[in-house]
């Protein structure tokens, strides 16, 4: 089967069609990666169903998050980014949304320690439903069909029926984010998310033998937080934190259909998510991704893989920042631990001389997958922590700041990469290798990312 490129109908009236008829010229444009649903009728009613929907996030909230990515962009803030490579609706419990959450935000404690600021917390949850797909079927013992291509797209059970492009997907996928997002921001504002807490999680993560060599921060933590508390600090108010939403910006249909024109400024923002990427397969110049979200007032983040040049780069930068606004871009690299010593450089140093300022981020994940002896796509946890350095290490060097971490994560106890000091092994996965995409670090792996990355900012060995 080849992928077409949907002749997309709009499904009308779509929001800010007529002030902003830019909104659409994504529609005659090269466009990669899109499904190609079945039935017409379906994908009408469901883009109109989602264009007179709630928007899930509120432009103000986009434009806060937007000055902390500014902060980031100049060295005072620290971005952490993390969720499942592919989010599915079932996955979508209070269990696993709220140990995710809690991982996120004990990571987020040993990091603002290590790098003494502030850091911003922001999940790949409550929209990471759709992904990209190097190859548009899958074959299994002489039966093939379509690929997955995410939930919000079709079912991962390998049946035709459940791997059918299904528009309806899209409106489930926004309830799956509305119901998500609730909960994340319940925790976050309930209670859930209060400092001492948090650090107290952490001490059982180092009270672990296999952990001992990261009890001297974990310490070190520990007398910061009771000296805070003998100086009076507030600790009511840190019970509360900001959380944003962040996902690929993947199926345009879904992308277009929750953009809203925001009634105080006027202006266009994407509302399915507070922080949307392009993603590496979908980031060519003048392609339709590139074009819509240079359309929208939302942060953007664009991957950049090993074969990006520091010409793409700066072609990104004026398409998708022309006015160089700070916080509007975020250049997630994931070049692989091989790589990125070598490739970085020139993309930092060509970035930085045209006097543009975007915030970089680390991706340690997507450069370092690997098939596992016994057949599961994989990733070693050294191979992980490796790029994490050479990204750092290459920073250093030019006095440019490493400004966060971008990684697929739960906080769940599965077993998907390889190592870490209570190291998984690959006969571990035939019992708990749960991702539907891509291999996450469990809990203890994202904890142990945070103590490392934390020593490294804080400079200590
Ligand atoms: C992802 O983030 O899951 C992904 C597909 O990444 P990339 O676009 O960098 O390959
Ligand atoms: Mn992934």
């Amino acid at each position: 089967m080849t992928e077409l490129p949907v002749a997309h109908p709009i499904a009308s009236p779509q929001p800010g069609a007529a002030e902003y008829p830019g909104l659409d010229a994504w529609r005659d444009l090269p466009v990669v990666q899109q499904p190609t649903w079945a039935d017409s009728e379906v994908h009408r009613a469901a883009v109109s169903e989602l264009s007179s929907l709630p928007p899930l996030v509120f432009a103000g909230e986009v434009d806060l998050l937007r000055q902390r990515l500014a902060d980031a962009a100049e060295g005072k803030a620290f971005l952490l980014q993390g969720g499942d490579c592919a989010e599915t609706f079932e996955g979508a419990t209070a269990d696993k949304i709220s140990a995710r959450v809690r991982t996120i935000l004990q990571m987020a404690v040993v990091l603002t320690y290590g790098a003494s600021l502030p850091v911003i917390k922001m999940g790949r949850m409550a929209g990471q439903f759709a992904k990209p797909r190097s190859s548009n079927d899958e074959t299994r013992e002489g039966v093939t069909l379509p690929a997955y291509r995410g939930d919000m797209v079709n079912g991962y059970e390998f049946t035709p029926e459940s791997r059918a492009h299904n528009a309806n997907r899209m409106v489930q996928a926004y309830h799956t984010s509305a119901s998500t997002l609730n909960l994340i921001r319940a925790f976050t504002q309930g209670g859930f998310a209060d400092l001492r807490l948090v650090h107290h999680w952490n001490k059982g993560f180092t009270a672990n033998p296999a952990h001992s060599r990261y009890e001297s921060l974990a310490r070190e933590i520990d007398r910061a937080v009771k000296f805070m508390d003998a100086c009076g600090a507030d600790f009511d108010a840190l019970k509360r934190v900001e959380f944003f939403a962040s996902h690929e910006a993947l199926v345009l249909d879904y992308e277009r259909a929750l953009t809203r024109i925001d009634s105080r400024t006027g202006l266009p923002y994407g509302t399915s998510g507070h922080f949307l990427w392009i993603g590496e397969r979908t980031r060519q110049l003048d392609g339709a991704h590139v074009d819509f979200l240079s359309r929208v007032r939302n942060p953007i983040g664009v991957k950049l893989g090993p074969t990006s040049s520091a010409d793409d780069a700066l072609r990104l930068i004026d398409k998708l920042d022309p006015q160089r606004e700070p916080g509007r871009l975020t250049f997630i690299t994931r070049m692989g631990a091989g790589n990125i010593r070598e490739k970085l450089p020139a993309l930092v140093e060509k970035v930085t001389a045209s006097g543009a300022k975007v915030l970089w981020v680390s991706d340690p994940m997507h450069g370092n997958t690997v098939t596992s002896p016994n057949g599961y796509k994989t990733r070693n946890f050294d191979d992980v922590i490796d790029e994490v350095r050479g990204f750092f290490e290459v920073h250093h060097a030019l006095g440019t700041f490493p400004g966060g971490l971008h990684v697929e994560m739960t906080g769940d106890d599965v077993a998907e990469c390889l190592g870490g000091a209570d190291p998984i092994d690959q006969h571990a996965f035939l019992e708990r290798y749960e991702s539907v995409c891509d291999p996450r670090l469990n809990h203890m792996q994202s904890l142990e990312m945070a103590f490392l990355v934390a020593g490294a900012l804080g400079k200590r060995p």
